[in-house]
């Protein structure tokens, strides 16, 4: 059996433990914060490959979470929704959309399903069953063994990676007043994306800057222009707003094997997107299967 510490307990480290305990590995999760502290929990976490690169790598990880958050949201895994999508069109048809499942187009805007995960219920999902050790690592060869390096932001100074940079990224959470349609128009970064009881208002993407100073200009700004597409919104009692710092990386993600190291950070706003399809390639990494 192959011992595996995987070092990072967002979206794409328990993704990738999980992965790998199924093939059979022997897996330990190293993780320095807890799970409402990373910026997964921040996260729309609504399955779109949004500011990635037309990238096959980037539509092959995506086509593989698409399908299996189909199949978990079938199965009833906890926080996994399946919603009707309209994303306003302003551009050509999204090089991703080869990825969503059945997409149509309709005066303006595409419509497909698009997977959804509520993330406290749904991190809690994956870490269950797993060893989790709450410490900070301060060097990747620390570590004995095969060694996945799922820290986000942090590897840029755990992996020496100058190309990783944060993009600020702030939400507004309101109650649901009945919304079951998630809205996107990229061109204007607005969002709609409605839970089970709550509905995510979005959004801002600053790239490059890496501060999480609460700012309510910004947070009543996202609010208006939601209300703006969606006058139902006008009277939902907000119920909070937050900001995280998505871990974007010039070039797109970097998922390679390094000796006994594979790298799998630097998702932007895209990490839940390809969660699946990149622990796919870590397992098959880690464990030489080909
Ligand atoms: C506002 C906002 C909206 C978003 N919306 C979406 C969306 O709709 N769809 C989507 O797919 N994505 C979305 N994202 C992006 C998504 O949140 C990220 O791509 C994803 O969370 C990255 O996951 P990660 O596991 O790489 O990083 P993180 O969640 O940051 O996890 C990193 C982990 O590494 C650990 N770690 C770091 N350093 C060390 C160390 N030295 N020792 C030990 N452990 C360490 C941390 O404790 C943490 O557990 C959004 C992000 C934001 C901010």
């Amino acid at each position: 059996m192959t011992d595996v510490t995987v070092v990072g307990g967002g979206v794409i480290g328990l993704t990738a433990a999980r992965r790998l305990r199924e093939a059979g590995a022997r897996v330990t999760v190293i993780a320095a914060d807890p799970p409402e502290e990373t910026v997964s929990t921040v996260a729309a976490a609504v399955w779109y490959p949004t500011h990635q690169e037309a990238d096959p790598r980037v539509l092959r990880w995506s086509a593989t979470a698409y399908e299996e958050f189909t199949r978990q949201a079938r199965d009833g895994v906890p926080g996994v929704l399946l919603r009707r999508t309209r994303m306003l069109l302003r551009a050509p048809l999204p090089w991703w959309t080869a990825a969503a499942g059945d997409v149509t187009t309709v005066a303006g805007e595409i419509r497909f399903i698009a997977p959804l995960v509520e993330m406290s219920p749904y991190l809690d999902w994956l870490a269950r069953g797993l060893t989790i050790e709450r410490r900070r690592i301060s060097a990747l060869d620390e570590l004995d063994g095969i060694v996945v390096n799922a820290t986000g932001l942090a590897a840029r100074e755990l992996a020496g990676d100058d190309a990783v940079e944060p993009a600020r990224g702030h939400v507004v959470l309101v109650e649901n007043p009945g919304l079951d349609t998630s809205i996107r128009d990229e061109s204007r970064s607005l969002y709609i994306h409605p839970r089970s009881r709550d509905v995510v208002l979005g959004g801002t993407f600053e790239q490059g800057r890496g501060d999480v100073t609460p700012d309510p200009a910004e947070a009543a700004a996202i609010r208006d222009r939601c209300i703006e597409a969606e006058p139902s919104l006008r009277d939902a009692p907000v119920i909070g707003s937050r900001i995280g710092l998505r871990p974007t990386r010039r070039g797109g993600p970097r998922l390679e094997r390094a000796g006994n190291v594979i790298h799998c950070y630097g998702h932007g706003g895209a990490g839940m997107t390809m969660s699946w399809g990149c622990a796919e390639e870590v397992t098959a990494l880690a464990l030489r299967i080909s």
